[in-house]
């Protein structure tokens, strides 16, 4: 099963995580059944075990974190319908356009604070009246964590407030909001409370392999799983994949704060760099400026060090289970070893 690419410390993503021996342990032992039956016992305990902890009444397990938004996008809106979303949101950004394509559903993006946040007046202001020239502003979607920034619990409260004050429900790309609830030291409940819908990457810094999972009320959750079946979603013995993500609930979710002490780590490791800029880490993700002209000799320069890195002039570095402590100290050490070369 070895390849290349084991011997290499992989910084390019949250998502390049292998299963371990006992997560894969879990997915060969897992008892599996047809999931579009609803027959499958381990995807129905993790929608349980999901919905629990982010304290919703239902879950569905989706096979990405993009068809989840996706699926709570066609959702909570209908054709001609509008939702609030940050210019730099994946829901916006990163995911195709498959609201509009496959929904109709037009995005209103706006612009993020300098925390990432998107402020309460602009939301306000982008909501738009009863009126037939415009589209109907159904939605405000939100990202926690967003460019690795945590959505502090006050500011999603008033946000879902807002939002519930004008009609609108409200979704949370919680992509990564283990990583915000560890670093804040609250539960996952907790850290999603207010939101109509949740969506939850499982093979981000948890670790499983694939899958998402998507959180809300029971008649929510009943209407999702007919557009999951209409996205092509419906997977069968799928309870292999689910146990992956039931393992990575159960004992990758309090670690996550090992990757927020790494990636504060290397902040610190590269600091004293006076060619490069970092920016202090709240979460997994570390930010640095790198001289544009630079880049592509850095990434050669870590490559031979054995660490993969897209160098970029912003350039992100992510930590994640298979990045120890100790490789945080040959990282640093290789950044030290170009930058004094
Ligand atoms: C990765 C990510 C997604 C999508 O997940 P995929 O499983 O890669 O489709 C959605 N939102 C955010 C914020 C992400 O980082």
């Amino acid at each position: 099963m070895a390849n290349d690419t084991d011997k290499l410390i992989d910084l390019r993503s949250d998502t390049v995580t292998r299963p371990s021996a006992a997560m894969r342990a879990a997915m060969a032992a897992a008892e599996v059944g047809d999931d579009v039956y609803g027959d499958d016992p381990t995807v129905n305990r993790l929608q349980a075990r999901a919905a629990e902890l982010f304290g919703h009444e239902a879950a569905l397990f989706a096979p990405s974190g993009t068809q989840a938004n996706l699926i709570a996008l066609l959702t909570h809106c209908q054709r001609g319908d509008e939702y609030i979303v940050g210019q730099g949101a994946h829901t916006y950004k990163y995911e195709a356009g498959g609201g509009a394509v496959l929904g109709s559903i037009q995005p209103q993006p706006i612009a993020h604070q300098a925390d990432g946040s998107l402020a309460l007046t602009d939301i306000e202001h982008a909501i738009k009246p009863d009126d037939f020239h415009f589209a109907r502003t159904r939605l405000l979607a939100l990202e926690n964590t967003f460019g690795g920034r945590v959505l502090q619990p006050g500011y999603t409260q008033a946000a879902n407030g807002l939002a519930h004050r004008r009609g609108l429900a409200t979704h949370l790309d919680g992509a990564r909001i283990c990583n915000a609830a560890v670093k804040l030291g609250i539960s996952l409940r907790e850290a999603v409370t207010g939101f109509d819908s949740v969506s939850v990457c499982l093979s981000k810094g948890l670790g499983a392999p694939v899958g998402s999972v998507l959180c809300g009320g029971r008649a929510f959750i009943d209407q999702a799983r007919r557009w999951r079946k209409m996205l092509g979603g419906g997977m069968r013995q799928t309870g292999i994949l689910a146990a992956a993500g039931l393992y990575a609930l159960e004992h990758n979710v309090a670690r996550l704060a090992e990757d927020h002490e790494n990636a504060a780590r290397l902040a610190r490791g590269l600091s004293d760099i006076a060619e490069i800029k970092v920016n202090a880490p709240e979460t997994n993700m570390v930010f640095a400026e790198i001289p544009a002209a630079q880049c592509c000799l850095l990434e050669e320069a870590l490559r031979r060090s054995g660490i993969l890195a897209q160098v970029a002039p912003h350039m992100r570095i992510a930590f994640h289970l298979d990045v120890s402590r100790a490789d945080v100290d040959r990282v640093a050490a290789a950044f030290k070893e170009f930058f004094a070369g």
